[in-house]
């Protein structure tokens, strides 16, 4: 489908004699190259730019190493820096969990997989870091969300908030937080509404349970396929209440992940894990190794 950026690098380079360095000239064909390559992989325009305009000053004056082609160097040098924009501070997939109950806000458009992506880390924190957690539903618009989280918590073995019908999202979120304590959990995670598109109820809503729970984390469930847009809803929920980290799901589709680059170059947020199928286990660690080369192809 789309043509191998490495191929097409050392197709540049094969053309080029052998130097002793990576001559401006050559830097620069390689970057067409890559900027073409970022923008089939849905980088933004922008994002993109900018990008090359870092490797193209740490390519340019490099010494070739004897032991790889300078199409293969540039590549890795290309590699290098996908990675470094990437790479968050810290372990991606550590959350700040450490006193209990300590409340995760969940946050995205409906379709992203948010409710999906609630019970596989719920899973995870139970399976892998021992951890007593309890799920809420707070989209009281959609009861078949609410019924869709409890099915869930029963197949995972993690407890859910019992419904109680006609009860407002902040009410919800104080109950959970009431029954968190209660109950000794170590987590509790609330399921916001999504909606197909953003809007000020919705946000609003977001931010008046936020300002209840005090969540210590809020990760924005974003599709990784949807590219460019993924970035916009991005950039609006951390402008509007304050993201802690992203998780990227469908990384299973045929995507390129450029969205992970531009929404990292855009709103600085660390991706923390990503979504790869419909399966409870199917939630990694964000690598930025793994992505960079998706997008590099
Ligand atoms: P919500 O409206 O944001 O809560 O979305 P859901 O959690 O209900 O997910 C919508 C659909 O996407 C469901 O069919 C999920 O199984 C599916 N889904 C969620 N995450 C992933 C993923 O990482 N990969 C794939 N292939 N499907 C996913």
């Amino acid at each position: 489908m789309f043509e191998n950026l490495s191929e097409r690098l050392s197709g540049v380079f094969d053309r080029l004699t052998k130097q002793g360095a990576l001559s401006e000239e050559d830097v620069k064909t390689a970057l067409r190259e890559v900027r073409v390559a970022l923008l089939e992989a849905d980088v933004s325009l922008p994002v993109a730019r900018d990008f090359v305009k870092t490797v193209q000053d740490q390519a340019t004056g490099q010494a070739v190493t004897k032991s790889v082609t300078p199409g293969q160097q540039v590549v890795k040098i290309v590699h290098d820096a996908l990675v470094d924009v990437l790479r968050g501070e810290g372990e991606a997939g550590a959350l700040k969990i450490d006193t209990p109950p300590a409340p995760i806000l969940m946050v995205g458009l409906q379709g992203s997989g948010k409710t999906t992506t609630t019970a596989k880390l719920a899973k995870r924190l139970k399976e892998r870091d021992g951890k007593r957690v309890l799920m809420a539903s707070l989209d009281t618009n959609r009861p078949a969300a609410m019924e869709q989280l409890q099915i869930l918590g029963a197949q995972i073995g993690v407890d859910t908030l019992p419904i109680v019908k006609g009860e407002d999202p902040v009410a919800i979120a104080k109950r959970a937080k009431t029954q968190a304590s209660l109950g000794g959990y170590d987590v509790y995670m609330l399921d916001t509404a999504g909606r197909l598109h953003i809007d000020q109820e919705l946000i609003q809503q977001a931010a008046d349970v936020r300002d209840v729970v005090n969540p210590r984390e809020t990760l924005l469930v974003v599709d990784g396929l949807t590219g460019q847009d993924a970035v916009n809803v991005a950039t609006e929920f951390d402008d509007k209440i304050g993201v802690t980290g992203v998780v990227l799901t469908r990384m299973d589709g045929d995507g390129r992940g450029g969205a992970a680059l531009s929404m990292r170059a855009v709103t600085g947020k660390p991706i923390r894990f990503v979504g790869l199928g419909e399966k409870m286990d199917a939630l990694e660690t964000f690598e930025p190794d793994r992505i960079a080369g998706r997008i590099l192809g």
